[in-house]
């Protein structure tokens, strides 16, 4: 049985480069189109892979050429598909133009995604993996059921509330650990979050409801991990930064895959070099790092 399982999204990027965003009823011409795996489940669960940890994947993909590039974009990567289900929508898909500044504008069509039920998740349990990964691409209702079948078989739950979105409490005390960006933390809470000082207050919040440990990501800033006692900044790496997608990803996947072997800093250290190494090259998962290139930046 995996050590990791991820229940979330699976998405292709659709990817085009041009020199600006086009006006309403304006065409415009890019460069060529690329086609990159993605979705923040998927993502996160090659991060993981890719850094040597074992990890399955719980989601749906469309019955189109979309779905088997993705089905074996997860093979190549060593994430067990099985619990990978073909459903009649389309597969999920991300359309995204990226201008000259590296600004990004996106439509995301769910599709196969939207389908992701309780019911998928019930199938699976028991649960025998160590460590539950979620996020928010998938009806909430899957993510809170996938919680709470984690918690009955002592399996501990890391939630990254992404994209961002208001969540019942009953979600936000089955989570070991929630994983917010700053504007995350800031749409759950309701509260500013500007610098340290507003970044703790906020998380804080999240343990009054209920979660064990809140680790906010914070770009250059590298992390900050709060729990009840204490409130601990972690520093990133110094990187030559290309494209910052997917390090939010690339920091769950890391901080997962070493969790049950490193103390938690050590392990939000870990994420932190993962997310930084993912800033280095353009696209989602092209631009996730392999365990070599973690360590290499970590002992130097
Ligand atoms: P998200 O991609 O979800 O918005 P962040 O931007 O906070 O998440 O990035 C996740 C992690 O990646 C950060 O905690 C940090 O460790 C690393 N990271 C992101 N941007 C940079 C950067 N410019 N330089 C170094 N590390 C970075």
């Amino acid at each position: 049985m995996p050590d990791i399982l991820v229940v979330g999204s699976l998405n292709v990027d659709l990817v085009v480069r041009a020199p600006r965003f086009p006006q309403p009823g304006e065409t415009i011409s890019g460069e060529d189109l690329q086609v990159i795996p993605g979705g923040k489940g998927a993502n996160q669960a090659v991060a993981a892979a890719r850094l040597g940890a074992s990890v399955s994947m719980l989601g749906r993909v469309g019955k189109d050429n979309f779905g088997d590039f993705l089905l074996d974009n997860l093979k190549s990567n060593n994430v067990d598909s099985q619990l990978v289900q073909r459903d009649d929508a389309s597969t999920g898909t991300a359309i995204i133009v990226v201008d000259a500044n590296g600004q990004n504008s996106i439509v995301l069509s769910a599709g196969a995604n939207g389908k992701v039920s309780a019911t998928d998740v019930e199938h699976a349990s028991p649960l025998h993996h160590k460590l539950l990964l979620l996020q928010l691409e998938i009806p909430t209702l899957t993510v809170l059921r996938a919680a709470q079948l984690a918690k009955e078989n002592s399996v501990i739950v890391i939630l990254n509330p992404a994209p961002a979105k208001e969540l019942p409490d009953e979600l936000i005390a089955l989570t070991d650990f929630i994983i917010p960006n700053e504007t995350e933390l800031s749409l759950l809470t309701g509260m500013d979050v500007n610098d340290l000082s507003s970044t703790e207050k906020a998380a804080r919040v999240l343990l009054e409801r209920g979660a064990k440990h809140v680790i906010v990501t914070l770009g250059s800033k590298g992390a900050l991990l709060v729990d009840k006692e204490t409130s601990t900044q972690v520093d990133t790496f110094k990187v030559n930064v290309i494209d910052t997608t997917a390090a939010g990803d690339a920091f769950i996947g890391g901080f997962a895959s070493v969790l049950d072997s490193s103390s938690l800093l050590d392990a939000v250290r870990y994420g932190c070099a993962c997310g930084a190494l993912a800033t280095t090259k353009f696209g989602a998962q092209p631009s996730l790092p392999t365990k070599e290139e973690v360590e290499k930046i970590i002992n130097t």
